[in-house]
């Protein structure tokens, strides 16, 4: 019989909640490198930001030096409609793969949107509000992002503007019906409303959108309509600082039961999550007082990290954005069609790619039918329909346990469950179908990608 002593899910109480955000790049040694302003070439000041984001959202994006930033009083009684989330000692996946391995889970998705995205949403539009602004616009690829922050606006009376990749737009009418619900104004990307639509859809009839596509929509509609900015859901070092509350909370719940994980798990998209998740645990590593195994997954499909190149980049396919160093696959590549939207973004977060760079974290890249196998196994034993991005670390938390398994080895494993599958059933219906594939990109492929990186700074 395993320990029984830890609870199938330890719970914390309002009192616990973290108060502050914790930013990891005060204790990184060498920074994430800057946004670059790509006409100049020279980072991007707050002046140059201001017209894009709120005030105090540039402050956090340009602080690497501020340990703890205060989770404002509004923010954190936000919060505490569904957080503290709970963490989950996955005893029936443990007993299932037969595994000496413990597994935890840290489960995001018990929020109404479905996901963490809302840690940031609630945030983001908090800064807007305070600020006197009228609205935010942002884009979405599956949606989440879009409902998080539809949700969050809805709750503080700001306008939202939503940019949706058109393919999404039309495939998951019911995401955005529920963005419509909270309110937000809901237009398939590329469109007619901005110009670098016009201009898109002028050089590509009949194309479907991307992200990038999107992104550079929703910056011109800010920078164009007085009274609002952009919000963006992942990559940014701000998105990152307000997810830490998902890596403070895990570790207060495993300090409260002397439990130490030895392997930290999570599915990188933009980064958010991941980055949220191991923060407080990678300051340890950074300051040399513990030592962990972070493991980024990522789909075989979009393979940033893992085949991509660190080097300066567009954010956006219409090269309206300043330009940030990351592991990314160019702003021209469009992954296949896979059914995890949260992770098809080019690049990556600057942070964790200087983290992954510097050696401080490892990355494997999954194939989607094994990772709606992992999707499956956890769904019948765990009760949790998981979404298609979450599934990427369920299968390598799998793999690591039936590794274990092997060696007789019992490791702490603890990964991030970011969100629940409801609106993903489209993926799960061609899986159960049989009729799910596996697209790799060659490497010519990536190279289209790579020839349109723009020339590096010196
Ligand atoms: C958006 C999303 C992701 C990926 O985004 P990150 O910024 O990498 O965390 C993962 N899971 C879910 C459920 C998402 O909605």
């Amino acid at each position: 019989m395993k320990n029984q002593n830890i609870p199938y899910k330890i719970y914390l109480s309002e009192d616990e909640m973290p108060k502050y955000w914790y930013n990891v790049r005060a204790d990184m040694v060498n920074k994430p490198a800057p946004l670059l302003n790509p006409a100049t070439m020279k980072p991007m000041s707050f002046d140059d930001l201001r017209p894009v984001f709120c005030d105090e959202l540039i402050e956090q994006e340009l602080d690497d030096t501020t340990k703890l930033i205060p989770i404002p009083d509004d923010i954190r009684n936000f919060y505490k409609m569904y957080r503290p989330s709970p963490l989950v000692r996955a005893y029936c996946l443990e007993e299932k793969l037969q595994t000496p391995a413990k597994i935890y889970y840290k489960f995001e998705g018990n929020n109404t949107s479905g996901s963490h995205k809302l840690n940031s949403a609630i945030a983001q539009a908090y800064y807007a509000k305070n600020q006197g602004l009228k609205g935010v616009t942002t884009e979405t690829g599956a949606g989440q992002w879009g409902t998080a922050l539809s949700m969050a606006c809805a709750y503080l009376g700001l306008d939202c503007i939503v940019y949706m990749v058109k393919v999404s737009y039309e495939q998951k009418p019911f995401r955005r019906e529920v963005m419509r619900t909270y309110g937000a104004s809901v237009t398939p990307s590329p469109s007619d409303t901005t110009e670098v639509g016009r201009k898109i859809l002028a050089e590509h009839p009949g194309t479907t959108g991307s992200l990038g596509c999107a992104i550079s929509e929703a910056v011109e509609c800010a920078t164009t309509h007085p009274g609002y900015r952009y919000v963006l859901g992942s990559v940014l070092n701000q998105v990152l600082l307000h997810q830490s509350i998902i890596g403070l909370e895990a570790k207060t719940a495993l300090d409260k039961y002397g439990v130490k994980p030895d392997i930290i798990i999570g599915c990188a998209g933009g980064g958010s999550n991941l980055g949220g998740l191991i923060s407080p645990f990678m300051g340890e590593k950074l300051r040399g007082e513990a030592d962990y195994r972070f493991i980024a997954v990522e789909p075989a499909s979009c393979p940033s990290f893992t085949r991509g190149k660190f080097a300066y980049d567009y954010c956006d396919t219409g090269m309206v954005c300043p330009l940030a160093k990351m592991y990314t696959l160019g702003s021209g590549f469009i992954p296949s069609a896979n059914h995890a939207g949260g992770l098809r973004y080019h690049g990556m977060s600057p942070v964790l790619s200087q983290l992954y760079h510097d050696g401080l974290m490892e990355a494997v890249a999954v194939e989607q039918t094994a990772v709606f196998e992992a999707a499956e196994q956890f769904a019948r034993v765990e009760g949790i329909l998981p979404a298609p991005e979450s599934s990427h670390a369920i299968r390598v938390a799998i793999d690591e346990a039936l590794r274990c398994r092997e060696t007789g080895e019992e490791k702490t494993i603890l990964f991030g469950l970011t969100g629940t599958g409801y609106f993903d059933m489209t993926a799960y219906e061609k899986y159960n179908n049989g009729e799910m594939t596996d697209y790799i990109p060659s490497d010519e492929d990536l190279e289209k990608g790579f020839a349109g990186l723009p020339v590096q700074p010196e």
